[in-house]
């Protein structure tokens, strides 16, 4: 049991920098219900060419942790791909000067004819989403570039509403905080936003997914389409200052923070109100893209 266990922490490296798999698996299950059938057929058919062998199937919501894993793929040879793209997973808004063209590096544009999958390193996930969605929408783009912004976009999406994602005090946006609450192991607050309140919402992706789906309004999704990519970024770094920051206790010894229940829970409603809003957006910019 133990030596079984060694091996899959070994295989799957508990990520740092984004939704755990089960929350990258609840939003893409939610953006699924809304797809038009035509556009989940074109879906399907691109996700079937992944010849990666990154991730043990090509649905859609287990394509959505793909990125995650091609960024891992390599740390231990070279690591290209790790330098190449893990920053766009995240947007680095400074909690006490938020400023969104120094988070994304003043915007670099793509040099002529390179394709957003081989674009420059620096860069944040407001960019590359919204270059991934161009290149989604023209018909000059290859079928195997397609399928790489499909598979960027079904996982950048997700990682756009994790407030921590989208939020920095000095601190790896929260890697370096520790904390603790009652019923959970310690760990860092990122990864507590990543997996532990995620995990509160119930074991497995696809009941949640329902579960989550029985709760989103026909207002709800008119509302949550509207905005830009940088509008959805500010919306997660305002729920960051609010609730994942901003309503941490005073650090106890050893700078360690013990979260209250009252803190848990609006985590938990901010976690479940993210997953919603991302899945109706990864939907609807599918939808505009593919039809
Ligand atoms: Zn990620």
């Amino acid at each position: 049991m133990i030596v079984s266990l060694i091996c899959v922490m070994t295989l799957w490296p508990p990520s740092v920098y984004a939704w755990g798999d089960e929350g990258h698996q609840i939003v893409a299950l939610i953006a699924q219900h809304y797809l038009d059938p035509e556009v989940q057929l074109r879906v399907q058919r691109l996700l079937a060419t992944d010849a990666s062998g990154l991730v043990p199937d090509s649905s859609m919501a287990t394509e959505a942790t793909w990125a995650d894993r091609y960024r891992d793929s390599d740390r231990d040879a070279g690591a290209l791909r790790y330098r190449q793209t893990r920053q766009w997973h995240y947007v680095d808004l400074a909690l006490d000067a938020p400023d969104m063209d120094r988070a994304c590096f003043a915007h670099p544009a793509l040099p002529a004819g390179t394709p957003a999958s081989a674009g420059p390193a620096a860069d944040c996930v407001v960019d590359k989403i919204d270059q991934f969605e161009a290149e989604l929408v023209d018909p000059r783009t290859s079928g195997d570039e397609q399928r790489l912004a499909l598979q960027f976009l079904l996982h950048l999406i997700g990682d756009l509403h994790q407030p921590l994602h989208a939020s920095d005090d000095a601190d790896e946006g929260g890697n370096l905080k520790r904390v603790a609450a009652r019923g959970m192991r310690a760990g860092s607050l990122h990864h507590y936003w990543d997996v532990e309140f995620v995990r509160r919402l119930g074991e497995q992706p696809q009941p949640v997914s329902q579960k989550l789906l029985a709760r989103i309004s026909a207002a709800d999704i008119k509302a949550w389409q509207r905005g830009s990519t940088a509008d959805w970024a500010r919306e997660s770094f305002a729920l960051a200052q609010a609730v994942a920051y901003g309503a941490l206790p005073a650090p106890g010894d050893r700078g360690r923070y013990r979260l209250s229940a009252g803190y848990v829970r609006d985590a938990v409603d901010a976690v479940q109100l993210q997953l919603s809003r991302a899945g109706v957006r990864l939907a609807a910019v599918l939808n505009r893209a593919l039809r």
